[in-house]
């Protein structure tokens, strides 16, 4: 049962990953989680960090997609401004938003990967839709009430995790 939480990789922050990493993965697009993935939950807009990583990757041809649970009106306020296209409402853990994000792509799962900061969400979706995923640390230390209580079960799930896997942040994917 563990296994579905497990992550492909697992790294600091989303701002480390490189478009280079990605390549050697052979992966083409990124899909990410917004809320205390690419910016605070309760910060409305992104921030100069979030435009510099995305640049780089516009400039190595790697393309970016904001797969979020939150509303339409939290991600398009965050999002639009990047000029880049997104998901809200995506159900995870369901894998809905992800078959729509990899629709909208034209890109085969192998070539996308899910950043996110939750195991009971990102990682457990796209594990569901077969897609490779990496697992970040939480931008800032408070949550939602929601995800006050994933954290809880997450914590279980990590520990457990780590009994039997390496559950150490890394610099990159490999
Ligand atoms: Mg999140």
């Amino acid at each position: 049962m563990k296994e579905f939480y497990r992550p492909t990789w697992l790294m600091e922050t989303i701002f480390k990953l490189t478009p280079e990493m990605l390549k050697a993965q052979g992966i083409k697009a990124v899909l990410a989680d917004l809320d205390n993935t690419l910016i605070a939950w309760n910060n409305p807009d992104v921030t100069d960090e979030v435009r510099l990583w995305l640049k780089k990757m516009q400039d190595s041809d790697i393309l970016v997609m904001v797969v979020s649970n939150n509303k339409t009106s939290r991600v398009k306020r965050a999002v639009e401004p990047l000029g880049i296209d997104f998901v809200s409402w995506s159900l995870k853990p369901l894998n809905r938003g992800m078959e729509v994000a990899k629709r909208k792509l034209g890109l085969r799962k192998e070539e996308l990967v899910m950043v996110g900061d939750q195991l009971m969400t990102d990682v457990l979706a796209a594990n569901f839709a077969g897609i490779r995923s990496i697992l970040v640390k939480p931008l800032v230390q408070s949550d939602s009430l929601v995800t006050k209580f994933n954290r809880m079960c997450e914590r279980f799930i990590l520990k457990k995790l780590s009994l039997k896997y390496d559950m150490s942040y890394r610099k990159g994917i490999y």
